[in-house]
Formats: C-alpha cells, structure tokens, sequence
C-alpha cells in the first residue's frame, strides 16, 4: 500500500546526515530542529502558530483541552473516521454526536448538523478524510451563528488547500479554530516514528497548547495547567524538515496517479471512482473506489491472489464500535456510513507508484470486471 523504504532511498544523503546531526548535538528533546520546524510548517501552510506534538491522536486531545471543554459537553462529529478522533473526546469526557458524511466525499454533511445541535454541543470536528477538505464554508458559517468551536483533523489532507467562493485559497487545517495533523509514517509528510501537531491563529490558544503539550509548564517548574507529555522529538523534528522540502512534489506524484487510476478505471460498471469536491485540491491521503458490498470481498481476494493489496479504510462505522455502545447508537441511525463500511476499498497510493504498476493494478481491477 506504501513504499517507505523507496522514498527514503530518494532523499537518503539529505535524511542521513539531519539524522546525524541530532545525534552529534545530543539536544534530543526540544532540540533546534523542533523550533525550525514548526515555524516552517507554519510558513508553508501560512498559519501563525504550529505546535508540534507526539502524535495526532495527542494533537486532538491537546486542541480539545486547550478550548476547556468540560465533562458532558457535546462534540458533533463523523462516524467515518480512524478512532483517534472519537477517542479523545470520550477520554476528556466530553460526548460524541454523531453526523452522517456526504455519499460522495466521504466527509461530514453539513446538512446534517441542525440536527445534532443541542444545549450542551460546544464544537464540531470535520476530519478531511483520504486527502480533501470537508465543507469547511458551511461548517465553518453553521459554527459562527451557533457559537461553536471547530477543531479540524487534518491528519489525512496537510497540503491540501481549500478553495473558498470568493475569497483565497487557505491550507486545509488552518481555517477552524484549531488544526490537528499526524506525521505517522504512511500519512502524507510521515516522520520515522510517531509525530504530530497542532495549528491556529489566535494567539492565545496558540499559547496555551504549547505550554498543554509540556505539562502545562509556563515558566520552568511553574504550572497553569494540567497538561501532558507530549513532544515532537528533535530526530523527527529533523527527518520532517527534510521531508517537507519536499511535500509539493509528493503530492503531484500522487495526484498523477490517482488521474491515472481515474482515466483507466472510471468506465467500469460496478465502480465508483473517488468524487472530487469542487471546493479544495485533493492530495490522495487514499484512493478508496466503491464497489457492490457484495462483491468487494471477491475484488479484495482477487486482487491479493494477483499480489496486489488493498484495505478496507474503514470496515465498521464508529458509533457501531464496541467500546461506544454506550453512546446508545443502533444499526441504521447513521446509513450512509455503514454503506460506505460495506462498499470502500483503497488501492495501492503513494509516491513511488511506477506506470507499469498502475497499468498493471488497473488491469487487474478490468479484468475482475469482465469475468
Ligand atoms: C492518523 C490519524 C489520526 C491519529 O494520528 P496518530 O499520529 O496516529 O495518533 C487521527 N485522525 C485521523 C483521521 C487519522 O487518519
């Protein structure tokens, strides 16, 4: 699905001797590179805080503690996600609402959001899944006249920017009121390791996170808050400065060849390629088609038995997790994400994608088609 090791090989001089350099300085904690980073981070995606931080699951629970949401509080989000996102609002004990997504997009529906408001809602979190920006113009105005934070997770779409109607182009994660992304390995900008950070430009939230990702340190030895341990080490900080030189050009390659993957595969019955939103750039976190539920087991063992791998990102919606029956969701109260559960499946995507590779996973995908 990724090819790690062959990024690397590309950019091995520069990564080796940032890798080498840390060593030699010995500063592995809060080291140079760490400061570096988050202000060229900041610089790329025109943001005016970035907090780097352990991990994106961490990034969440910091955006949410920086915001002091109290215990009951309600937090409307989508169903259609990787875990992280649902879990720290249930570990600051803060209630997950759920919205259906958009059929189409797989992202939040704004639609869907009157609905879901009560009393007690106090923020929402669209995540900008495999790789595009939800609705942000409608999620963001829904919040403004409701008096809602919205904290973005943008684990999936760094780099990818959101086009508003009549106003500039704006980097996916700096819009709401906080950002989160993750460098874990296979996310676009992938560190060697666990990584992640946070965004905004209020100045104070902005303060705050970075003293919540140090135990709530504001001075040395004097604490504000009840915070975390929760850093970016300096190895990473360095890997990631590298590796963010390069961004843009990660993502054309994987835009050139999800146009491949589109131009080959968008004739076939049966198949839904990915729909592009015609509000932000898409930078292919994934490339998940839909399929007849019951046919994409076939098209998966079809694929594997050819050697090439597919997954099921994501195989059950999250307010049908065990560890969330609490939360009193049934069957049916979210239908388009269980659909989607049943129908996804995510072809190979990453940045070393040769053309006798796509030519011959698309040739695949044909051919279980026609038999
Ligand atoms: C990867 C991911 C996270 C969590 O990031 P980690 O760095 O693995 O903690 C959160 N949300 C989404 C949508 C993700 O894809």
């Amino acid at each position: 699905m990724v090819d790690l090791h062959g990024q690397y090989l590309k950019i091995k001089d520069e990564v080796d001797s940032a890798i080498q350099r840390v060593i030699d300085s010995t500063a592995f904690i809060r080291g140079e590179d760490v400061g570096k980073f988050q202000d060229e981070l900041s610089s790329y995606l025109g943001v005016k805080h970035c907090i780097a931080c352990g991990n994106g699951t961490d990034a969440l629970q910091v955006a949410m503690m920086a915001l002091e949401l109290q215990p009951g509080d309600e937090v409307i989000t989508t169903p259609f996600t990787f875990i992280a996102t649902v879990e720290v609002i249930r570990l600051l004990g803060l209630k997950p609402v759920f919205v259906d997504v958009r059929p189409d997009t797989f992202n939040l529906d704004p639609e869907q959001l009157e609905q879901a408001l009560s009393e007690r809602t106090r923020a929402i979190v669209p995540v900008h899944l495999f790789g595009q920006c939800a609705d942000m113009e409608s999620i963001m105005e829904f919040a403004r006249i409701n008096g809602l934070y919205v904290i973005e997770d943008n684990a999936q779409a760094l780099g990818a920017d959101f086009l508003q109607a009549n106003g500039p182009k704006q980097k996916a994660g700096t819009i709401g009121h906080l950002g989160c992304t993750s460098f874990f390995p296979s996310k676009n900008l992938g560190a060697f390791g666990d990584g992640g950070a946070l965004f905004t430009n209020d100045d104070s939230l902005g303060l705050r996170a970075a003293s919540l990702v140090n135990h709530g340190m504001q001075k040395r030895y004097h604490y504000d808050h009840v915070g975390v341990n929760s850093r970016l080490d300096t190895l990473q900080a360095a890997i990631l400065r590298v590796k963010l030189q390069h961004l843009d050009d990660y993502h054309r390659l994987r835009q050139e060849a999800a146009a491949w993957y589109d131009t080959s595969l968008s004739e076939i019955e049966g198949l839904q390629i990915p729909v592009r939103s015609p509000f932000t750039t898409h930078i292919f976190h994934q490339y998940t088609v839909q399929v007849q539920a019951s046919r994409r087991g076939a098209l998966k063992q079809w694929l594997m038995e050819k050697g090439i791998p597919s997954q099921v990102y994501y195989p059950v919606p999250l307010h049908l997790q065990r560890a969330y029956a609490d939360l009193g969701y049934r069957k049916g109260d979210l239908p388009v994400s269980e659909e989607l559960c049943s129908k996804v499946l995510s072809l190979p995507m990453h940045t070393e994608m040769e053309q006798v590779q796509l030519r011959y996973i698309s040739d695949q995908v044909q051919q279980f088609f026609k038999a």
